[in-house]
């Protein structure tokens, strides 16, 4: 039985083209992950217009959507991947073959760097002692080499967690840092900057940046080939001010005389993906209905509780219509919860929810706490079928853990 009948085409359900998550998804096994192929390639049209009319060069950073599965959609939009280590810069070369593969870590370990080697094309060290510890090594491999710069800007508010400028933040060098410790021997061993401090921001936040950057780093600019502007920048998002993303990219361009990369990974599969979640129980605990879904926020969506966030939630709002409820998972956690929505209907046993934008940070990032399964991953194509890419069973739990 169907609760949610008001077709939904807001942007995280655009691709469901007025039809019901039943109608659609009703067939598929809870909890399941669906990719959203037409998504993808729309994302990957807007970034590749950025990049053609700007000559920037922009990569999927894989950490927020590894489903290699999906990178031939990309790969014509994107100049490549950018990855958090050695098994992501492997996953990139191996599924996006010919393209660039950029890197940056925290801290490179002598036990993965030569492996490393293999795979990566630019190689951004997070520190000085980085650079001096591994920077030679990469040059005599013919390594493109950076260090990502800290302009100590904070553009954002409320994602403390998410904000590599916050004071006391490990990520990224200080101008302090650097004029302490930047040797010309070291100076010497840099093709490009890097920096990436922004998080599901505008283009102003990105402008702000810029600005901060020119002041501490402008004079160390000019003598760079490339700059890298990192993530964060959610450009395929409805309203966002791609023009002046574009004046930022040609000034830094124009100024600096550097190429400019972006890599964002959750513009590349922005509102591109659905997690469909069946409901379990429903109960009443003082004044609170409460439903209880097969997918949980702690397993299967970790952003929800780690930044906090509540998803989108097809035929729901968060407050205003009439039939209110608490949803969350099956789990032990007391905060497994994804967020109060309100809804047109009383919910009912068996009620499909699909949650929208689920592709980024989640089929990566999800768990198996408390023994869940993890969802299955079907794709949405673009012809319409449904393909199922993976399911996975008790194995998929078990074998992570012993022998
Ligand atoms: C997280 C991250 C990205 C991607 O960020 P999004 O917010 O998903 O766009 C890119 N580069 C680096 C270095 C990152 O840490």
């Amino acid at each position: 039985m169907e609760t949610l009948q008001t077709p939904d085409t807001r942007p995280p359900f655009a691709g469901l083209n007025g039809q019901t998550p039943e109608a659609l998804f009703g067939s598929l096994p809870t909890p399941c992950y669906i990719l959203d192929e037409a998504a993808l390639r729309r994302n990957g049209e807007v970034l590749a217009g950025v990049a053609a009319r700007t000559g920037c060069k922009i990569l999927l950073a894989q950490k927020a959507f590894s489903n290699y599965n999906l990178y031939p959609v990309l790969a014509p939009y994107l100049a490549g991947t950018e990855a958090s280590g050695l098994y992501e810069a492997r996953l990139g070369a191996e599924e996006m073959p010919g393209k660039e593969i950029h890197v940056f870590c925290g801290a490179y370990s002598h036990r993965e760097f030569p492996e490393l080697l293999r795979y990566a094309d630019h190689i951004v060290f997070n520190s000085p002692g980085q650079l001096a510890a591994f920077g030679p090594a990469a040059r005599n491999a013919g390594k493109s080499i950076g260090l990502r710069i800290n302009p100590e800007c904070s553009t954002q508010e409320g994602h403390a967690i998410y904000d590599p400028c916050a004071p006391g933040s490990r990520l990224g060098t200080t101008r302090r840092q650097w004029d302490t410790h930047m040797t010309p021997e070291l100076i010497d061993l840099l093709d490009g900057l890097h920096f990436h401090t922004l998080c599901e921001q505008d283009a102003d936040a990105l402008d702000v940046t810029l600005h901060a950057l020119g002041e501490r780093f402008g004079d160390i600019f000019p003598r760079m080939k490339w700059l890298n502007f990192g993530g964060g920048h959610h450009i395929t998002r409805p309203g966002y001010d791609i023009p002046r993303l574009e004046r930022c990219i040609r000034l830094a361009q124009q100024t600096w005389h550097v190429q400019v990369y972006l890599e964002p990974g959750e513009a590349c599969a922005l509102n591109a993906g659905y997690l469909a979640s069946r409901v379990l129980d429903i109960l009443q605990n003082s004044e609170t209905s409460i439903a209880i879904l097969d997918a949980s926020a702690a397993c299967h969506m970790p952003d929800v509780l780690e930044m906090p966030y509540q998803p989108p939630l097809y035929g729901a709002e968060t407050t205003g219509l009439s039939h209110r409820f608490r949803l969350g998972g099956p789990t032990c956690l007391a905060g497994d919860v994804i967020g109060d929505y309100s809804f047109s209907a009383p919910l009912k046993l068996n009620d499909l929810l699909l949650f929208g934008d689920m592709a980024i940070y989640t089929t990566c990032k999800n768990n198996t706490f408390n023994g869940m399964p993890l969802p299955s991953i079907f794709v949405l194509h673009e012809n319409g079928q449904l393909e199922c890419l993976r399911s996975f069973g008790y194995e998929a739990f078990k074998s992570r853990l012993g022998q």
